[in-house]
C-alpha cells in the first residue's frame, strides 16, 4: 500500500499561525493545516495518508514514505521549497499543490515531479487512482470546483489536542477586487459555497474531536446575504442546542455588513463572537487607489461600533504603504485606530504578491524588488517587496513596527477595551447552553494560561491590564465572556508580535516612528525566530 506523507510546511513569520511551546518542547499550534487534511479525506482505500504539521514537528527526510505531498500558500513558500528540496534530493516523488503554485507555476521548477494547480476537489480522483497505478503526471489543474464535492477534512488523521482553534471554510472567493489580494486570483471572484448540511457536518466533526472555538476561514463570509442568513439560522438551530455545549466562531467580514442590523443579530445568534474586518486605511486616496471601494466614504467608527453594540468583537486589519501614504501616515493610522472600539489590530506593509494586479502594476514600473532573504530581518514579512512611492522601504519596515508596537501597548488596549465594554451587548450563547470544554482542551488552555502568566511577570503593563479587566468582567457580569474572549485575541496576537519581533518595547512609548533611530541596524537578526515559541521565552518589556 502506497504510503503518502502529506506536509503543511511552517511559516517563519505569519503570527496567526504562531503557536505555543511547552517546556518539553512539545508544540501547540494556532490553527490545524485544512488543506493537507482534506487532501487526505479524499484518499480511496489502499493509500496510506500521514499528515505533518511542520509547526509541530520537524521534518524527518528519512520518513518512510512513497509519496511526499506538500501544500504551501504565499507565506509558506520559501519553506516548501526548502522542504520540497531535501525530499528531492534524497530522491523522493515530491509533489506540491496549494495558493502559490497555482499563482507562480513556475515557482517549484526542479523541485517537484507533480505540480497540482487550483482546487484539490476536481482532480482528486484522477490524481489517487494514477498514484495506486504508479502513473502520476506532471501535472493535475484542478480549476475551481462546486464546493459540495469537497468532503469533510480527515480530521482523525491530525492530533486535534495541539490546535488552539479548528478550522471549516464554507465558501471560497469574494466578489470585492482589492487590487492587492491574490485571494481572489486564486479562488476566484464568484463566491462558491458548501451546504449548510456539509457546514452543520463539518462543525459537528470539529465538536466531537474537541474543538470549542472554530474558525469560518471564508475569504468573507457574509457578502451574500441570503446564502449567509440561511447558513447563520442553521449554525444557530446548532450552537448549543440538543443537549451540546455552546462553540464560539471567528470568521471574515467585509465592512458592509456593519449597516445590516439583522446579519448583526444573526451572527451573534449563531454564536459568532470575533470579526475580521479588513479595515486598511485612514487614507481615503489608498482605498481608490487599491479600489477597496466598499470602504470609501464609509463612517467607520460608527459602523464598528455598531458592530460592538451587537456584542460582536471586531478584529480590523490594517494597511501602510500606499502610494498615497505619505511619512505622516503611520500616525494619522495610529490616531483613526485608537478612535475605534477595537481590541486587536492586524497591521501590515502593502506588498504585491505574485499574481495581483498590484504586482503587475509594481512590475511594469520597475518597482518590484527581487528576492532577497527576508529572513534577515525581525518581523522579516514587514518588509515589502516593493518600493514604495513616498517613503523608503526600510521607513515603511520601521514605522509599521512602531505602528504595531503603538497599538499592542497594554495602555492602548485598555483605553479601547473600556469604548468596547461601554457598547457591548451581552452575548446570547450563556443563556442557551454551557461551553464546550472537552478534556482534549487542557493542553491549549494550560499553556495559554502559562503564556498569560509569562506576560504579566514580565510587562507591568499587562498585569495592569489583567486586574483592570477583571474588575470589568466582576463589574459587567452580562458581558463577562466576551471580555474575556477580547483579552484572549489581545494576547494571543500581542504574544505572536513579542515572538516574532514585530513588537518593539521602547517604539510602543515613542509618538512618532524613530526613522532615524541608529538602533534600527540592531532589528536587523541572523537568523529567523524559531516558531512556535516557547511561553517563558519572552524577554522583560518594561519595568
Ligand atoms: S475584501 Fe478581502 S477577500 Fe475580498 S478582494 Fe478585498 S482583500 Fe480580497
Amino acid at each position: 500500500m502506497p504510503r503518502f506523507l502529506l506536509i503543511s510546511p511552517s511559516p517563519p513569520w505569519d503570527a496567526d499561525f504562531a503557536g505555543l511551546i511547552e517546556a518539553d518542547g512539545t508544540a501547540v499550534t494556532r490553527v490545524p493545516p485544512t488543506a493537507i487534511a482534506t487532501v487526505a479525506a479524499f484518499a480511496p482505500p489502499g493509500v496510506e495518508v500521514v499528515l505533518q504539521d511542520e509547526t509541530l514537528e520537524p521534518i524527518d527526510f528519512d520518513a518512510a514514505a512513497d509519496f511526499i505531498g506538500i501544500t504551501a500558500n504565499v507565506s509558506q513558500l520559501a519553506r516548501a521549497k526548502w522542504i520540497a528540496a531535501g525530499f528531492r534530493a534524497k530522491g523522493r516523488t515530491v509533489i506540491v499543490g496549494g495558493p502559490h503554485i497555482t499563482l507562480d507555476p513556475g515557482a517549484f521548477e526542479g523541485l517537484c515531479d507533480v505540480a497540482v494547480t487550483g482546487e484539490f476537489e476536481g482532480v482528486a480522483e484522477a490524481f489517487y487512482t494514477d498514484m495506486l497505478n504508479g502513473a502520476l503526471k506532471p501535472l493535475y489543474a484542478g480549476g475551481r470546483p462546486d464546493l459540495t464535492t469537497s468532503p469533510i477534512p480527515a480530521w482523525d488523521l491530525y492530533d486535534n489536542d495541539r490546535a488552539l482553534i479548528g478550522i471549516a471554510q464554507t465558501s471560497r472567493g469574494c466578489p470585492f477586487e482589492c487590487n492587492f489580494c491574490d485571494v481572489i486570483q486564486y479562488v476566484g471572484r464568484a463566491q462558491r459555497h458548501k451546504t449548510n448540511d456539509q457546514v452543520i457536518a463539518e462543525v459537528q466533526k470539529l465538536y466531537d474531536v474537541g474543538y470549542n472555538r472554530i474558525f469560518l476561514a471564508d475569504d468573507n463570509f457574509t457578502v451574500y446575504r441570503k446564502r449567509a442568513a440561511s447558513l447563520l439560522e442553521a449554525l444557530a438551530a446548532w450552537n448549543g442546542r440538543d443537549g451540546r455545549g455552546y462553540v464560539t466562531f471567528h470568521t471574515q467580514v467585509s465592512i458592509d455588513i456593519a449597516a445590516d442590523d439583522r446579519m448583526l443579530a444573526l451572527c451573534a445568534e449563531a454564536g459568532l463572537t470575533n470579526l475580521f474586518i479588513g479595515v486598511e486605511t485612514v487614507n481615503e486616496e489608498s482605498l481608490k487607489e487599491s479600489l477597496k471601494r466598499q470602504n470609501v466614504a464609509v463612517d467607520m467608527r460608527a459602523r464598528i461600533a455598531n458592530i460592538v453594540s451587537h456584542g460582536l468583537e471586531p478584529v480590523a486589519g490594517l494597511m501602510v504603504g500606499f502610494d498615497a501614504d505619505s511619512r505622516r501616515i503611520f500616525e494619522q493610522q495610529y490616531d483613526f485606530a485608537m478612535q475605534l472600539p477595537v481590541g486587536t489590530f492586524k497591521v501590515s506593509s502593502l506588498s504585491a504578491p505574485v499574481g495581483t494586479p498590484l504586482y503587475e502594476d509594481m512590475l511594469r514600473a520597475g518597482r518590484v524588488v527581487a528576492d532577497e532573504d527576508r529572513t534577515q530581518y525581525q518581523a522579516g514579512d514587514q518588509i515589502t517587496n516593493i518600493h514604495p512611492a513616498q517613503m523608503t522601504r526600510e521607513e515603511l519596515y520601521v514605522g509599521t513596527r512602531w505602528l504595531i508596537s503603538r497599538l499592542y501597548h497594554p495602555d492602548g488596549f485598555w483605553t479601547r477595551l473600556q469604548a468596547m465594554a461601554a457598547r457591548l451587548a451581552p452575548s446570547p450563547l450563556p443563556a442557551r447552553s454551557h461551553p464546550h470544554d472537552p478534556p482534549g482542551r487542557a493542553r491549549s488552555k494550560r499553556l495559554f494560561m502559562e503564556m498569560m502568566g509569562s506576560m504579566r511577570r514580565r510587562d507591568s503593563g499587562v498585569a495592569r491590564v489583567l486586574e483592570q479587566t477583571a474588575d470589568l468582567m466582576r463589574a459587567r457580569p452580562d458581558i463577562r465572556d466576551t471580555l474575556a474572549d477580547i483579552l484572549h485575541t489581545w494576547l494571543l496576537n500581542f504574544h505572536g508580535q513579542i515572538a516574532k519581533g514585530g513588537y518593539h518595547p521602547a517604539w510602543a512609548e515613542l509618538d512618532s516612528p524613530p526613522f532615524d533611530d541608529p538602533a534600527f541596524a540592531d532589528q536587523q537578526a541572523p537568523a529567523p525566530m524559531p516558531r512556535p515559541v516557547r511561553v517563558d521565552s519572552i524577554q522583560p518589556l518594561r519595568a
